[in-house]
């Protein structure tokens, strides 16, 4: 080496090297974390990613947040792409979890990258280590629970009218969602208590595509046009907020929601701001609320556990089959949320600000 290339020029030119990105210090020697999240138009994911990237980088890991707006082929060119660029882990929450990540994951795999899937289930990949979600089966129990009682079922109150919306059939947590919601209404749908006029009772029949707000509302409004002319609809599960919204509108169409015209009980899941505010405003019933917090904290750890050489904390190993292996999983505890409660759980725990939901110019008013 030259004598002009002194120890302190060396330096300067790596810190001058490092400003300008030719070279990379920042943190890549704890760990360089993909994450890969399905879309921004949820806040929820919006949360997820956010909460994700704040807690990997505070231990000092680095990190690639990725947003891939619900098309399949921009999310596998972006793991792709992680791939490329030497993350170690990769954090997804798959589009598509049927078969679409098998082959880009795979050779994630080869390189040696570990892979965590994140709230929903990626199918048919021998390389998922471990699988960080909440309880998925009960978020519909919670749903299905919260209709039994508004509606006073238990009370032997009906019989009721209500239809039953299902979430994205390539999206595994949507059978959970479906058969935990039905393992409490369809008791009273056979013995004629609640009534499904459309008769359209099954996943299939239900499925929104990819959780789509307005296929679900042109859904509601065939529904209300065909069967509710005369009737009233009293009951609606749906499985997530957007498509709540979706329903809701639609339902405003036809008059619901005004004098004498009372919404009918209105499920959802995630507790996005639009969903609570519409809570507040007696429309939206209720919504299940699943902290993006602590699940982002479970894959953070699965992710230091797994580039430690240890085994992460699970409290599941016998529910999530994704066709090729039972991936060892941690599920979390959903908590159903309504006028009642949405101030002390949301407000209460940080997640939303009082002024986020307009409750100050409420007070005011
Ligand atoms: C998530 C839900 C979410 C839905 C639509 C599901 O996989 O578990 O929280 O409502 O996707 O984004």
């Amino acid at each position: 080496m030259r004598k002009w290339l002194s120890v302190p020029i060396l330096l300067l030119l790596m810190l001058f090297l490092s400003a300008c990105g030719v070279i990379d210090t920042s943190g890549s020697e704890k760990g360089y974390i993909g994450i890969s999240m399905p879309t921004k138009s949820s806040e929820r994911w919006v949360n997820d990613g956010e909460n994700m990237k704040k807690q990997f980088e505070k231990l000092g890991y680095k990190t690639d947040l990725q947003y891939a707006e619900d098309v399949v082929e921009n999310q596998t060119a972006q793991i792709e792409n992680m791939i490329t660029k030497g993350v170690d882990v990769l954090v997804v929450a798959p589009i598509d979890g049927q078969a679409a990540l098998t082959t880009v994951l795979e050779r994630a795999h080869k390189q040696g990258i570990k892979i965590i899937a994140y709230d929903r289930l990626i199918q048919y990949s021998d390389y998922i280590d471990y699988y960080a979600t909440f309880d998925n089966f009960q978020v519909g129990v919670l749903q299905g629970q919260y209709i039994e009682q508004k509606l006073g079922l238990k009370d032997g109150k009906g019989p009721f009218n209500i239809e039953i919306f299902a979430g994205s059939p390539d999206d595994n947590n949507a059978y959970f969602f479906f058969d935990g919601a039905m393992s409490i209404l369809q008791p009273y749908i056979d013995s004629g208590r609640l009534v499904v006029k459309s008769g359209q009772t099954k996943f299939n029949q239900g499925a929104t595509l990819r959780w789509d707000g307005a296929v679900a509302q042109a859904r509601m409004d065939n529904l209300l046009s065909a069967y509710y002319t005369e009737d009233r609809l009293d009951a609606v599960l749906s499985p997530y907020d957007g498509i709540s919204i979706g329903v809701i509108s639609s339902l405003k169409g036809i008059g619901y929601g005004s004098a004498g015209k009372p919404m009918p009980v209105i499920t959802g899941q995630d507790a996005e701001l639009a969903s609570i505010k519409s809570i507040i405003h007696g429309q939206q019933t209720q919504t299940i609320f699943k902290d993006t917090r602590q699940l982002a904290e479970k894959a953070v750890d699965m992710a230091t556990a797994v580039l430690n050489g240890e085994k992460a904390d699970v409290n599941d190993t016998k529910t999530y089959d994704n066709g090729a292996k039972i991936v060892p999983s941690f599920l979390l505890n959903p908590v159903s949320v309504d006028q009642t409660n949405y101030d002390s759980v949301l407000v209460g725990s940080g997640y939303y600000t009082a002024e986020q939901l307009g409750q100050k110019e409420e007070v005011a008013q």
